[in-house]
C-alpha cells in the first residue's frame, strides 16, 4: 500500500500540498478546501432532511450557548443543531456545522462536558482532518468523484465520502479516526473550550463517562468514530496545566459562561 501511496503523496508535496496544522504537525492535504466545505455542507443539508431536528428551547438554547461561546475562540459563523437522537453522538463537518444528538446533552454531567465534546469536534474541522483524510483515500483510489458522491450516499462511494466526514453511520459505515488526529483534536478541543471559560479538567471526566458508557452491548457510535487508546487521559493530563492557565485567563477576562 506504501508503495502504492508515497509517488502520489510525494507529487502532492511539490505541487505545494504540505501544509501544516494548528498543532504544527506536517499534512498531506491536497483537496481544494472549498470543496471539502462543500462536502460538508451537502453532507448536513441531507442530515437535516433526514433526521428529526429537537423542538426542545432547553436543549437547543444550551448547545447554541456552548458552541457561540467555543466558535467565538475560532471566528467564522458555524451553525449548530440538536437532533432527536437519544444515542449519545456529537460531530462536526466542514463548512463550520455542528450536530449534537439529544442523547449527548442527557449523558453528560454539566455544560463543561458538553464544551469538551463541542470543542473536539471543532478541533477535527480546524486541522482539517476529513480534508487529510479525502487526500488519502483519493490518493489509492478514484479521483475527484468522492466530492460529488457525497449527494449519492446509497452509492458505495458516497457512503465512503460520508465516512470520510465521519457521519457514515447510517449507511453502516463507521471509519474511525486515527490516533493522530484525535490526540490533535483533542488537544485543539481543550484549549478552545479553556478560552471560552469552560473547565478544561471536564473533559477528562467526558472520556471516562465515555469509556463507561460504551461498556454496554452497544458500542458507542461516538466511540467508534472517535476511538479512546490508552494514553488518550495521560495526554489530557500532561496539557492540563496549559489549559488551567488559558481558563484562568478567560475567568479573569469575564468569560464565565452559565449555558444551563
Ligand atoms: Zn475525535
Amino acid at each position: 500500500m506504501f508503495k502504492k501511496i508515497f509517488p502520489v503523496l510525494a507529487t502532492a508535496c511539490l505541487l505545494n500540498a504540505c501544509v501544516t496544522s494548528p498543532t504544527g504537525r506536517s499534512q498531506f492535504v491536497f483537496m481544494p478546501d472549498a470543496q471539502i466545505d462543500q462536502m460538508g455542507l451537502q453532507a448536513f443539508d441531507n442530515l437535516k432532511k433526514q433526521k428529526p431536528i429537537s423542538n426542545s428551547s432547553k436543549y437547543n438554547q444550551l448547545a447554541s450557548c456552548i458552541a457561540g461561546a467555543i466558535t467565538q475562540q475560532t471566528g467564522g459563523n458555524w451553525e449548530v443543531v440538536v437532533f432527536e437522537d437519544a444515542s449519545p453522538n456529537a460531530f462536526a463537518l466542514p463548512g463550520n456545522k455542528i450536530g449534537v444528538h439529544t442523547g449527548m446533552i442527557t449523558l453528560v454531567d454539566n455544560q463543561d462536558q458538553l464544551a469538551a465534546v463541542i470543542g473536539h469536534e471543532i478541533g477535527h474541522v480546524l486541522a482539517k482532518h476529513s480534508n487529510e483524510r479525502a487526500s488519502q483515500e483519493m490518493a489509492v483510489s478514484s479521483g475527484m468523484g468522492i466530492i460529488q458522491a457525497v449527494s449519492a450516499p446509497q452509492t458505495a462511494l458516497g457512503q465512503t465520502a460520508l465516512g470520510l466526514l465521519g457521519v457514515g453511520a447510517q449507511y453502516g459505515i463507521l471509519m474511525p479516526y486515527s490516533r493522530v488526529h484525535e490526540s490533535e483534536a483533542d488537544m485543539i478541543g481543550v484549549d478552545l473550550m479553556a478560552k471560552a471559560g469552560f473547565d478544561p479538567q471536564q473533559s477528562i471526566g467526558l472520556w471516562q463517562k465515555m469509556e463507561q458508557a460504551s461498556q454496554g452491548q452497544q458500542p458507542l457510535e461516538f466511540m467508534s468514530t472517535h476511538p479512546s487508546h490508552a494514553t488518550r487521559i495521560q495526554d489530557l493530563e500532561k496539557h492540563m496545566p496549559q489549559a488551567m492557565g488559558l481558563f484562568q485567563q478567560a475567568q479573569s477576562a469575564g468569560k464565565q459562561p452559565h449555558c444551563n
